[in-house]
């Protein structure tokens, strides 16, 4: 069986969205057996956003069905800033602008792609589990609607995918896997098989 590892490596000082928490990754103990603590936001590299991130007393990560993170997607690759396309979409969409090569760099939250409002109400009405994305946000830069509109209608928002252009094939079988944590929001271990 052959999984492609969409997520992005977890370490110490590593680029974070413009205002979020800054990430350690240190090790406190190197004696007779090695300990590492972490500190970091919850939005640091590949991660899931449960609605509590936007909706008031909306759902916290621990609290959505294990089902919801599992499940057949449809891999879209769109070139243009403004994400709008057509066709149809399984339960999990995974959206590949090929932004992810800027990873590392700090032009990558800035002009990122994001979704259109037309895009997002057509995820809602084919109640699709979740959408994944290669860039920091699926709203535009200092905009927060599509992320509401989205986590109102309790689909998870995942962001920040690693290695999309990989995604070569259009039918996958999706495993985004986040932290049982009691939070709005957790780091994210996303891998897809072919199907
Ligand atoms: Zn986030």
């Amino acid at each position: 069986m052959a999984f492609i590892d969409l997520t992005h490596t977890l370490i110490d000082q590593m680029k974070e969205y413009p205002g979020d928490p800054k990430t350690r990754l240190r090790k406190v103990y190197d004696e007779d057996c090695v300990l590492y603590e972490l500190e970091t936001g919850l939005h640091t590299g590949t991660h899931m956003d449960a609605p509590l991130h936007y909706i008031k007393k909306g759902f916290t990560i621990d609290l959505i069905d294990l089902n919801n993170f599992i499940g057949k997607a449809k891999v879209i690759h769109e070139s243009e800033q403004v994400i709008n396309p057509t066709g149809p979409l399984e339960e999990i969409v995974i959206i590949n602008t090929n932004w992810h090569k800027n990873w590392g760099s700090d032009s990558y939250f800035v002009d990122y792609p994001y979704l259109s409002m037309e895009f997002t109400e057509r995820l809602i009405e084919n109640n699709v589990k979740g959408i994944a994305i290669d860039t920091c946000s699926v709203d535009k830069p200092d905009e927060d609607k599509i992320h509401r509109k989205l986590l109102k209608n309790n689909i998870w928002i995942l962001e920040n995918i690693a290695n999309s252009g990989k995604l070569k094939g259009k039918c996958y079988k999706s495993y985004f896997i986040p932290l049982k944590i009691e939070a709005e929001a957790s780091p994210v271990r996303a891998f897809v098989e072919r199907i």
